[in-house]
Order: C-alpha cells, then sequence, then structure tokens
C-alpha cells in the first residue's frame, strides 16, 4: 500500500509539474526565410532560426520542422541576421544612473546587445549589469572592468574622484591604486565580488607590477584590459604580460619604436606635452621595421585582441592621428592580430547615434573586409570579454542576441544602420534606422 501511494504521488507530482511548466512556458520565435550571417562562415546562407526562451534551440534550412501552437513566426524573406553588436569601449557612468539607462536603452534599439566599460562607477555598473541581465531596464548586457593603476593617476586625473564620490578614489573595489607592496589577490578579489569581468590596468604601472596584476587577475579568472601603452611598459610588455585586449591604435607602434617613453604625467606644461605627442605621431613605422614585426608577432602568438577606436579620433577631429590608427590597425590586421570594435564614446548625446556603427564603417576603411568588421564586434569582442561561449555568433545553444536588418551589410557595411528588429536574450524590440547618420569614409 506505502508503494502504491508513492507511486501515485510521484505520478502526480510529474503530471502537475509537466502542467506547470507548460502554463508558464515562453513562446518560441521562428525567424523565417532570412540571410543569416552566422559569423562563422564568412557567407551568408538562406534559413530559419527557433528561438526558445533565451536561447537559439535551432538554425535549419529545411522549412518543414514542426511549428508549435505557442509559436510567433517573423517572415524576414529579403532581410538580413547578424548577431547582436557589442560596443568594446564605453564609459556609461560619468552622468546620472537615469541617464546611463535611457542612453543603454538608446543602444539597445539601435543594435548594441553588449557592451564592454573601460571605467566608471563599480556600484552603477553592478547595477546596471544585474538590471540589463534580468530586463528590470532594456539594454544591453553590461561587462565591466576595475581599474588597477598607479599613485601618479589617482594624484594628478580628476576622473577617479568623480566615479569614486563619497569613498575614496583608489581604494575601492572598482578602482585601486597601487605600488609593489599592494595586496593584489585581495584586489582581484573585490573587483570579483563586485562582479567585474575584468582588471583594467592603467598609467604608471611597470613592467614587474603589470606582470604580477595580471597573474593575479588570471588566477581568478578575471580577464586583463589595458591601453596598448602605458608608460613607463612599453606594447610588447604589455602584451607579453598576458594582456587580453589592448586599447587605441593611435601611435601604439611609436611607443615601441620611441628612444624614451613619457606618461601624462611628466610634463609640466599641456604645450610641452603636447609637443611630446607631436614628436611621437612623427615617428614612421612598417612591418619591414624588425621591433614593428616583433610586437605584432608577439600580440597574434599571446592571443592579445587590437581594440582600435578610431571613432575616438574622429571624434576628437584628429585627422593624422586617424590615419595613423588606421595604418597600424591595418598592419596589425594583416599580420593575423584579431581586431575588436569600440567605439569609446558610446553615443552621440546630441543626435542619439550609436557609434558602433561608425567604428565598423572606420575599420572597413582602414582594411578590413566586411565580414571581418562584424567580426570584430561580434565574435572577437564576445571573446575579448570572455563570454565567446553564450554571445558573438549565430549557433545553436547560444542566447538570441541578434539583429534583423533590411540590407546585406557584406555589401555595404553602413548597412548595420538598417536594423528593423532587436533580439536581446529571446525578447524583441522593434529597432531603429539610423542610416540617416552613416557617414561617406
Ligand atoms: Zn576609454
Amino acid at each position: 500500500m506505502k508503494h502504491i501511494i508513492l507511486i501515485l504521488m510521484f505520478l502526480l507530482s510529474i503530471t502537475s509539474g509537466y502542467s506547470l511548466d507548460n502554463e508558464n512556458v515562453e513562446p518560441i520565435i521562428i525567424l523565417k526565410n532570412a540571410t543569416i550571417l552566422d559569423m562563422v562562415s564568412d557567407v551568408g546562407r538562406k534559413g530559419t532560426v527557433i528561438i526558445n526562451g533565451q536561447i537559439i534551440q535551432k538554425i535549419t534550412s529545411e522549412n518543414d520542422f514542426e511549428t508549435p501552437s505557442n509559436a510567433i513566426t517573423y517572415d524576414l524573406t529579403g532581410k538580413f541576421i547578424i548577431p547582436g553588436l557589442i560596443d568594446n569601449h564605453v564609459h556609461i557612468t560619468h552622468g546620472s544612473l537615469k541617464q546611463a539607462q535611457d542612453n543603454l536603452e538608446t543602444a539597445l534599439m539601435n543594435g548594441v546587445t553588449g557592451v564592454r566599460d573601460m571605467g566608471g562607477d563599480g556600484r552603477m555598473l553592478a547595477l546596471l549589469k544585474r538590471n540589463m541581465l534580468i530586463g528590470e531596464n532594456n539594454g544591453p548586457d553590461v561587462f565591466f572592468s576595475t581599474i588597477i593603476a598607479g599613485i601618479k593617476f589617482f594624484e594628478n586625473d580628476p576622473r577617479p574622484g568623480q566615479v569614486a564620490l563619497g569613498a575614496e578614489a583608489g581604494n575601492v573595489s572598482w578602482q585601486w591604486a597601487i605600488d609593489k607592496n599592494s595586496d593584489f589577490d585581495s584586489m582581484v578579489l573585490q573587483a570579483k565580488g563586485l562582479g567585474a569581468t575584468a582588471i583594467k590596468i592603467y598609467t604608471d604601472v611597470n613592467k614587474s607590477l603589470m606582470n604580477k596584476v595580471s597573474q593575479a587577475a588570471k588566477k581568478q579568472g578575471l580577464k586583463v584590459w589595458a591601453h596598448a601603452s602605458i608608460a613607463p611598459t612599453r606594447p610588447l610588455d604589455v602584451t607579453n604580460a598576458g594582456v587580453d585586449v589592448m586599447s587605441h591604435a593611435g601611435d601604439f607602434i611609436q611607443y615601441e619604436l620611441a628612444d624614451d617613453i613619457k606618461d601624462r604625467y611628466a610634463f609640466s606644461s599641456k604645450a610641452e606635452a603636447t609637443k611630446y605627442k607631436d614628436q611621437i605621431g612623427s615617428i614612421e613605422f612598417d612591418i619591414g621595421n624588425k621591433k614593428v614585426k616583433t610586437l605584432l608577432s608577439a600580440m597574434k602568438k599571446n592571443n592579445s585582441y587590437l581594440d582600435a577606436t578610431l571613432w575616438v579620433y574622429t571624434y576628437r577631429d584628429d585627422e593624422s592621428a586617424l590615419i595613423r590608427a588606421q595604418k597600424a590597425t591595418r598592419l596589425a590586421y594583416q599580420h593575423g592580430v584579431k581586431i575588436v570594435a569600440g567605439s569609446d564614446h558610446m553615443i552621440n548625446e546630441e543626435n542619439s547615434d550609436i557609434n558602433i556603427h561608425n567604428e565598423l564603417a572606420l575599420l572597413v576603411q582602414a582594411g578590413l573586409t566586411n565580414i571581418d568588421a562584424l567580426r570584430a564586434a561580434t565574435t572577437n569582442n564576445a571573446e575579448g570579454i570572455g563570454e565567446e561561449s553564450n554571445i558573438g555568433s549565430i549557433e545553436e545553444g547560444k542566447l538570441a542576441n541578434l539583429l534583423v536588418i533590411s540590407s546585406d551589410p557584406l555589401l555595404n557595411i553602413t548597412n548595420t544602420r538598417k536594423i528593423q528588429y532587436v533580439f536581446k536574450r529571446g525578447k524583441v524590440y522593434k529597432g531603429i534606422d539610423s542610416s540617416r547618420f552613416a557617414k561617406k569614409y
């Protein structure tokens, strides 16, 4: 008798469990007849993407799959599906929380489903990360860094203080001032506890300290990000320290070639600093130079990606710096260094244009093929933040972070602006077509 009751209870539990699941089940979304640019292949293919909840459940070229009764079908004949874009270089917490939320929502509607924040108020970043993740706010998923830098940065730069209001700049879990006696393991653990994806090593960190910080971060499974040149440490030592993503293509090769490299705090006047910068910028470089070749080979071997941030030079209206940065990007790309796409300036506050689209166009102008520019903003960016198993490409089992666009971005990269729908974690949003902002490069 006892056995029969147990069996009955068991049967009841599975049947009631089953019906409960059925009531709560999210609709299946079927995206039919589109050309899918999955980023695995170099070319598009016609097919159907089936989304179940947050996940891409199936991708098929067959048309005879079973359509569940709760499915919502989109006929996307003539349209293109690409992965959601990731802006690999943003600073989103320089205003109020409300501004950050609004900007992130605008970015999402413009096709950005992930951002990598390179320095801000960690308290706000942790909250934004949580809110975007669970859908309390609409916006891209947020991945952020804790800054570790030498004491000079905190003494001379107003920015750390601005994003540590109410606390002591350089002594909080999102920014640490270090010297050779610092407890790197404790700093990394506190950054991890806050929710940081990486440690960003900033200026005034010498080679030996950089190696120690990098090792401490990797021991805890955090990524390491840095500028490509952070005096007194040269780019070759940055990559050899195991830095995963190196930012800013402008003049980083010249910092490898210069006789003597100085940080921005080494000058008593702005004029002196500008003179030094111009001197660095005037150093000629090419792949025939042994030092250049050694640097780029090391970056390739170490899997250090180059975060070119080309848009920032345009934004600053510095034409010659843009040309140099594009040349450095092209050499790195041709040498097999992976390029990642980041704007360093996510949104144009005046017209709400989202700059990752400008960055993509500038990368193509620098010499990347359209598919590799798209990879810079999707698969490569996912790898740079260590999320490649979840995002960055259109593959079964990955998150349904997708853009439906009306024209082929392999024909013209500015077509990434022609967004009809954005899917983030399976949730659909009406996209914004920002073609009117497309610039000719
Ligand atoms: Zn930045």
